[in-house]
């Protein structure tokens, strides 16, 4: 399947190349690592029970990426690659929904009221780290909304950003040749339909400069 992957995208492939499974991913995820002129493609066990064909679309897509300014394509698009987006896009419906926080359910549940008609299937909800860096992501594979502690207690910055995030869910993503766009005009013009979305994109931005400064004051005091 590799060979045949590689041989889809390149006359010649001068690198030795393997594959492994691994259990330290997360579902449905992957990477590439080249080392001299070793190729060692890893991907999360769950692949290993999914159609060849759509495996072959994820190895190419972290083969074109990898090999960007050493080897030239033949091709940037290949049915594959296709069939893996679409996989992609359709991979939550299996995705086991046991992971639920309750206060970000109450969250969850009033924004989809709200914004979505109800209509928005339940992710995963989970809290990830007290960052400021990431305040909020989806994970497409296991269907999975994090939200940083940083927001825990700030109703309306809470909704703010989980309605962020339950718009990467409606919306998936966009293909242009082997790039992917997530932040679409179309995401962006939908995130402006949150009530006084100007005034919140303000009052996140004083919650962080706020937290940095604590933050700091804390180290201040640390040393
Ligand atoms: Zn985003």
């Amino acid at each position: 399947m590799l060979k045949q992957a590689i041989n889809e995208l390149y006359n010649e492939f001068p690198y030795n190349y393997s594959l492994k499974y691994s259990g330290k991913f997360k579902p449905y995820r992957g990477n590439i690592r080249l080392r001299g002129n070793d190729v060692q493609l890893n991907l999360s066990k769950k692949w290993k029970t999914v159609s060849k064909d759509i495996q072959a679309g994820l190895i190419q897509e972290l083969l074109l990426k990898i090999m960007k300014k050493r080897l030239r394509p033949l091709r940037k698009n290949t049915q594959s690659m296709e069939l893996y987006n679409i996989f992609m896009k359709k991979i939550h419906v299996a995705a086991p929904k046991t992971d639920i926080n309750p206060v970000l359910e109450e969250s969850f549940d009033r924004v989809n009221r709200r914004y979505f008609y109800g209509l928005l299937e339940k992710t995963n909800l989970v809290w990830g780290n007290h960052t400021l860096s990431k305040l909020g992501s989806y994970e497409y594979g296991t269907d999975t909304i994090t939200m940083s502690q940083v927001l825990d207690g700030n109703e309306e910055l809470l909704d703010y950003v989980m309605y962020h995030e339950m718009l990467h869910k409606k919306h998936k993503f966009t293909k242009k040749g082997s790039r992917s766009y997530h932040h679409t005009s179309k995401f962006r013009k939908d995130e402006k339909e949150f009530e006084n979305s100007k005034l919140m994109e303000k009052k996140l931005r004083n919650l962080l400069t706020k937290k940095r400064f604590s933050f700091r004051n804390i180290l201040k005091d640390m040393f």
